[in-house]
C-alpha cells in the first residue's frame, strides 16, 4: 500500500476507529498466525476457507500454523486465554492482514487487510443490530452507498432440520451441481449454497427456504433484527441462500455490497456456540468484518495539504530551515524545496498538492520579508516575517 491507496487506507481506518469507539469498542491486536488446528475446527474443514485458501506452514519444531484467514478465531481463542471475557459484556474492533490463497484479482489480494468489531455477552438480537447499524454509520461517514443482505441460519437445533430437507432436496438434483458440491452435499450441505460454481444456478435457487424451518425463539430473534433495523432507517433484503462461507455463524447473518466491488464489502453475523466450542464459557457473541481492499476504489479523499513549500534561490539553506521550523512549530506541513529554479520549485509544489509556496528572494532576505503564494488562487503577497508568522 502506497500513495492515494495507502491514504484511502488510513481514511478507512480512521473513520472506522471513531465510529467503533462512539459505540465503546476496544482495540485489540492479535497474532496473525495461529496453530492450524483452530481454523480447521472453528472456520469447518468443508469450507473453501480451510480446504483450499490457507497459507500453512510447519516452525521449526514441527508445529503445524496457519496465516489467518480471517480475524474472529484467532480474537476468541486470544479473549479465552487472555481471560478477557470474564466481564461481559466485552467489544472489541481490530483492524489488520488476512492472508488467503486465491487468484490475485482487482480487489482481491493474498494479502488484504481487515477491520472488525466483536461484541461478546450480548444474547437476542440487539448486537447483531448493532454492528450492522455501526457498518452503516461507517459506510454513510465515508460516503459510501451500499445495499445490505440478511438472513437467518439458526441454531443447530433449526439448522439440522433445515440440512435434512436441504439434502433430501439435492438427492434428486445431485447432476446439476459440480464434483464438490455432490461430496459437501452429505457432510455440509449448507455449503452447496454459496458454492462459487454453483450458486447462481435455478436449482440452488429453488432450494427449500431457511427462514420456515427457524424454531420459534430464533425466528423471533431474525424479526427483532429486522424491527430495529426498521426502526434505525437502515434498508435492507432478505437473502434465504445467504448462509456465509464459515461454519461458526449461528442465527442472523449478513452481508454489504456495493457497485463497485463484485464481493461483499463486509459481512458477519452472530456466532454464539464458537466460545465454548473452542474451550471458553457459553458466551453469546455477535461481529462483523469490513474488507478494506474492497471498499478503496468507493473512498473519495481530499488531496489538497494545508501545507507550505519553501524555496529560495541563492538564500542559504540554514535560513530557509529556520523558517521551517517556525511553520511546523505552529503545526503545518512544511517542505524546503532543493530546487535552483524558482519555475521548478512551484512545479514541485503543485506536484505535491502544497496550498502554499513560501518565496524568500534577494528583496525579502534585505526587508526582512516572506512573498506567500497561494498555489489555488495563484494570489501572491508580501508580508513582514513576524507577521506571516504570527498569522500562521
Ligand atoms: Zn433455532
Ligand atoms: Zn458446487
Amino acid at each position: 500500500l502506497s500513495g492515494v491507496e495507502m491514504k484511502k487506507f488510513r481514511r478507512a481506518f480512521d473513520v472506522f476507529r471513531k465510529t467503533v469507539i462512539l459505540y465503546d469498542f476496544e482495540e485489540i491486536k492479535t497474532p496473525i498466525f495461529e496453530e492450524t488446528a483452530l481454523f480447521e475446527r472453528s472456520l469447518g474443514g468443508g469450507t473453501d476457507v480451510v480446504s483450499k485458501q490457507m497459507y500453512t506452514f510447519e516452525d521449526k519444531s514441527g508445529r503445524s500454523l496457519t496465516l489467518r484467514p480471517e480475524g474472529t478465531a484467532g480474537l476468541v481463542r486470544a479473549a479465552i486465554s487472555g481471560n478477557l471475557l470474564r466481564e461481559l459484556p466485552a467489544r472489541f474492533w481490530y483492524c489488520g492482514p488476512m492472508f488467503r490463497y486465491e487468484k490475485p484479482q482487482k480487489d482481491r489480494r493474498r494479502q488484504f487487510y481487515q477491520l472488525g468489531a466483536e461484541i461478546f455477552g450480548e444474547a437476542g438480537c440487539a448486537a447483531d443490530a448493532e454492528v450492522i447499524e455501526i457498518c452503516n454509520d461507517f459506510f454513510n461517514r465515508l460516503g459510501i452507498e451500499y445495499s445490505l443482505k440478511i438472513n437467518s441460519i439458526g441454531c443447530p437445533e433449526c439448522r439440522g432440520r433445515y440440512e435434512d430437507a436441504l439434502k433430501k432436496y439435492l438427492a434428486d438434483v445431485l447432476d446439476e451441481l459440480c464434483g464438490d458440491c455432490r461430496e459437501r452435499y452429505i457432510k455440509n450441505p449448507l455449503r452447496v449454497l454459496d458454492c462459487k460454481i454453483d450458486r447462481g444456478k435455478d436449482v440452488i435457487k429453488k432450494a427449500p427456504n431457511f427462514e420456515s424451518f427457524l424454531c420459534e425463539k430464533c425466528g423471533g430473534d431474525f424479526e427483532g433484527v429486522k424491527n430495529i433495523l426498521k426502526e434505525r432507517g437502515i434498508s435492507f433484503e432478505i437473502d434465504s441462500r445467504l448462509v456465509r462461507g464459515l461454519d461458526y455463524y449461528t442465527g442472523c447473518v449478513f452481508e454489504f455490497y456495493t457497485s463497485a466491488a463484485r464481493d461483499a464489502i463486509a459481512a458477519g453475523g452472530r456466532y454464539d456456540g464458537l466460545v465454548k466450542f473452542l474451550g471458553g464459557a457459553d458466551v453469546a457473541a455477535a461481529g462483523v468484518a469490513i474488507g478494506l481492499d474492497r471498499i478503496s476504489s468507493s473512498i473519495k479523499i481530499d488531496e489538497s495539504r494545508e501545507g507550505y513549500l519553501i524555496t529560495g534561490v541563492g538564500v542559504s539553506g540554514g535560513e530557509l530551515e529556520r523558517l521551517a521550523r517556525l511553520i511546523r512549530e505552529a503545526g503545518f506541513l512544511c517542505r524546503v524545496s532543493s530546487k535552483q529554479k524558482l519555475k521548478k520549485a512551484l512545479a514541485e509544489a503543485s506536484s505535491g498538492n502544497f496550498k502554499y509556496a513560501v518565496i524568500v528572494g534577494e528583496d525579502e532576505l534585505k526587508n526582512d520579508s516572506v512573498s506567500v503564494k497561494d498555489l489555488g488562487s495563484g494570489e501572491q503577497k508580501t508580508f513582514a516575517k513576524e507577521e506571516f508568522i504570527k498569522k500562521l
